[in-house]
């Protein structure tokens, strides 16, 4: 039996991509790897968001050039945002990659089965999975393996992530998504509930819908649906047990949404809500389209009306010409906000995008980095704050696997907690009495 690995780089949106290449190749009759020196097909997931993961995309290309030098029949496809639309200059680039996709370009990656003589159900263009006795292949095979691998579909991991919506429109003057992953395309809601309804028939109890921009979900559909809609629709689906979705984009969120959150059980009190910065001069450079006010604003509605919400934010440090002044808003929002996580990085010029032609990359390294350590540090204490007032209580976690000799999973403020008990919680809801507390998780008994 051939086997694959994916090796992902990037956001939930590309985790969610390597799934569904997952789900292709399985259905191809492949078998995960369980390391890369097992692979005999090598999926690399790329991101480019920021020169750091562009250097580690690079690195890794590197890596399975050494790899493909010892073993020639090693198959190695590229996709994400490394790929952009001159695939035919990076082939030349990186002669021994096979195949290269642009982002949820799954037509292409499908294509380049058939030319080597497979066939493919063209349900799965569409996230839709056949029964487990379809024979569906997507690269040759012998029939013997094939059916061996479809015998044994079933169960899938507890939580699964689902793309809504690919691209973006908001073309933030930092960000080189829109050009590499292109305009807005919602995928209709019929699929989006046919694909969930299939995984929990095989046992997915959670899913997370992802897209760069998931409030503008639906307007390029007929009717304009949007994503209440979505999630009200899906909250009534039997035996799903939760819903998440992100990421969220301050100028499009609506009342409407703030309100399905607030009222639909299953889904879940955690909002990804990216601030980018505390100054609103940063803002409107960066071209946000909101300001520090009207973000306030949002997020004291949502705790107004999900009083249990936890959020989490992202921040750049170091855009061109930030001042320390301008940097100190930053540091005094997070610091006001309480959220429960930031995630912070330090701006790096991308190409194509309109800071890196408009704005000189002027704030040097070590204060870049001076200042994303500071807001590290102030939101580790925040955190520890946080977290440290759920000590005594108890939160009902969703066991996704095991790490460590322990069962971990998330609460549903998308809290990691770790717990020990000799029984079998895979799947399973847990409620857990909370004994240690960290900045970055919680722990039951021991
Ligand atoms: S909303 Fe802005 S930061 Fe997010 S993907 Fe779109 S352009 Fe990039």
């Amino acid at each position: 039996m051939q086997h694959y690995f994916i090796w992902t780089i990037g956001c939930q949106m590309n985790k969610a991509e390597s799934q569904q290449i997952a789900g292709y190749l399985d259905s191809a009759g492949y078998q995960a790897a369980t390391s890369l020196a097992d692979a005999d097909l090598v999926v690399l997931n790329t991101c480019v968001v920021r020169e750091s993961a562009e250097n580690k995309v690079l690195g890794t290309l590197g890596l399975l050039k050494g790899l493909k030098d010892e073993h020639p029949d090693l198959q190695i496809l590229v996709t994400g945002c490394f790929v952009n639309s001159h695939t035919r200059e990076l082939q030349r680039r990186f002669p021994h990659v096979d195949l290269l996709f642009r982002p949820g370009d799954f037509p292409e990656l499908i294509a380049w089965g058939r030319k080597r003589g497979a066939f493919v159900d063209q349900r799965l263009l569409g996230g839709v999975y056949p029964e487990p006795d379809s024979s569906v292949a997507l690269f040759p095979q012998n029939d013997k393996r094939r059916r061996a691998r479809n015998d044994t579909r079933g169960a899938l991991s507890p939580c699964a992530l689902v793309p809504i919506i690919q691209g973006c429109d908001n073309f933030c003057s930092y960000c080189i998504v829109p050009y590499r992953r292109g305009r807005e395309v919602s995928r209709p809601s019929e699929e989006i509930v046919c694909e969930v309804r299939e995984l929990v028939r095989r046992g997915t109890k959670e899913v997370t819908l992802v897209g760069q921009n998931v409030d503008s979900y639906g307007h390029d559909l007929p009717g304009r649906p949007d994503l209440a809609d979505l999630l009200k629709e899906l909250d009534g689906m039997d035996h799903l047990v939760r819903i998440r979705f992100l990421t969220n984009h301050p100028k499009d969120m609506s009342l409407k949404l703030v309100e399905a959150m607030a009222s639909l059980n299953k889904v879940c009190e955690h909002l990804e809500l990216p601030l980018q910065s505390g100054d609103n001069d940063i803002l409107k450079a960066m071209r946000r389209g909101y300001t520090v006010e009207q973000y306030k604003e949002l997020a004291h509605t949502v705790r107004a009306k999900v009083p249990q919400i936890s959020l989490s934010t992202d921040l750049i440090v170091g855009f061109p010409g930030e001042t320390d002044e301008q940097f100190e808003r930053s540091l005094s929002l997070v610091r006001e906000m309480r959220f429960d996580v930031v995630h912070v990085a330090a701006y790096s010029p991308r190409p194509d995008t309109v800071a890196s032609r408009e704005y000189q990359d002027n704030i040097p390294v070590e204060v870049k980095k001076e200042r994303l350590n500071k807001i590290e540090e102030l939101q580790t204490t925040i955190a520890s704050q946080i977290n440290s007032k759920l000590l005594g209580g108890t939160v009902e976690v969703l066991a996704e696997g095991r790490k460590g000799g322990k069962w971990f999973g998330r609460s549903r403020s998308n809290k990691l907690v770790f717990f020990e008990d000799a029984g079998d919680w895979l799947g399973r809801l847990a409620i857990i009495q909370i004994e240690k507390t960290s900045p970055w998780s919680l722990g039951g008994p021991n």
